[in-house]
């Protein structure tokens, strides 16, 4: 990574983990985890926030939620609102995952009513992005990534973005141990801050912290993280153990 960005490495359990598991899980992360030079998030399940935001309390380690609803409150069966969220500790929430855009059909202008709503009640958005693999096969990936990002921050100030993580998380990458390579992955990342520079400005292109995700593992975080736009990692399958996320962690100090 390069510029003065904080590297930052967050764990999606997704729909993974009782409470009681998520509070192990959480135990593990926070003894593994105290090095303020890098960031870490834990998204549980919302079951399993109460029992982790206890855990993770006065911690290095920040709560995320994986969703939130993009209304206020209201007859809105199955949804979770930012202040539900708030009330419990949460400082981030993932929106754009591919699993919503694609398994849950969530289009372009839902996830930006997610992401303003989220920034006005001051929780830090993480906007996931990615291309499927038909859309890279057409050499459709930039202007896929392009779209959901100019649609993702639409009406978001630039005053604001500084609340925002960009993940980058090509489909075909996700749970299914393929993983970009790092020169492909920072050419996206460079594309991707270009792209907030010509949106915003360029201070604010370079303080935009931009995360790979897709089969992240320890193995591969340090040569990810060697590249000059890769900022960190949002970790899935390996963010499921302690014995995987720590090492991530640490690799996301380079070291
Ligand atoms: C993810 O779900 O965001 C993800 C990157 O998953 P995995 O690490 O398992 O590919």
């Amino acid at each position: 990574m390069g510029g003065s960005r904080k590297p930052f490495i967050a764990g999606n359990w997704k729909m993974h983990n009782t409470v009681a598991e998520s509070v192990r899980l959480a135990r593990g992360v926070v003894e593994g985890a105290s090095d303020s030079r890098v960031t870490v998030m834990v998204a549980p399940a919302f079951t399993s926030l109460p029992a982790v935001s206890e855990v993770v309390r006065d911690t290095r380690v920040e709560l995320g939620a994986q969703n939130m609803g993009p209304e206020t409150k209201g007859a809105h069966t199955g949804e979770v609102s930012v202040q539900m969220l708030k009330e419990l500790g949460v400082a981030y929430v993932i929106l754009g995952h591919s699993e919503r855009r694609h398994t849950y059909h969530e289009p372009d202008d839902l996830i930006n009513a997610k992401v303003r709503l989220a920034l006005e009640e001051k929780v830090k958005a993480v906007l996931c992005v990615g291309e499927t693999i038909e859309e890279r096969e057409q050499n459709l990936a930039t202007k896929v990534v392009e779209n959901q990002i100019r649609r993702g921050l639409d009406g978001v100030a630039e005053k604001d973005l500084g609340q925002v993580t960009v993940a980058y998380e090509p489909v075909w990458a996700i749970g299914t141990g393929k993983t970009a390579t790092p020169e492909d992955a920072d050419a996206m990342h460079a594309f991707i801050r270009l792209l907030i520079g010509k949106l915003y400005s360029e201070a604010a292109a370079s303080k935009t912290v931009i995360l790979y995700g897709g089969s992240v593992k320890p193995d591969n975080i340090r040569s990810l993280m060697s590249m000059e736009n890769i900022d960190g990692a949002l970790v899935g399958g390996a963010s499921l153990k302690a014995e995987t996320f720590l090492p991530i962690v640490r690799g996301g100090l380079g070291e």
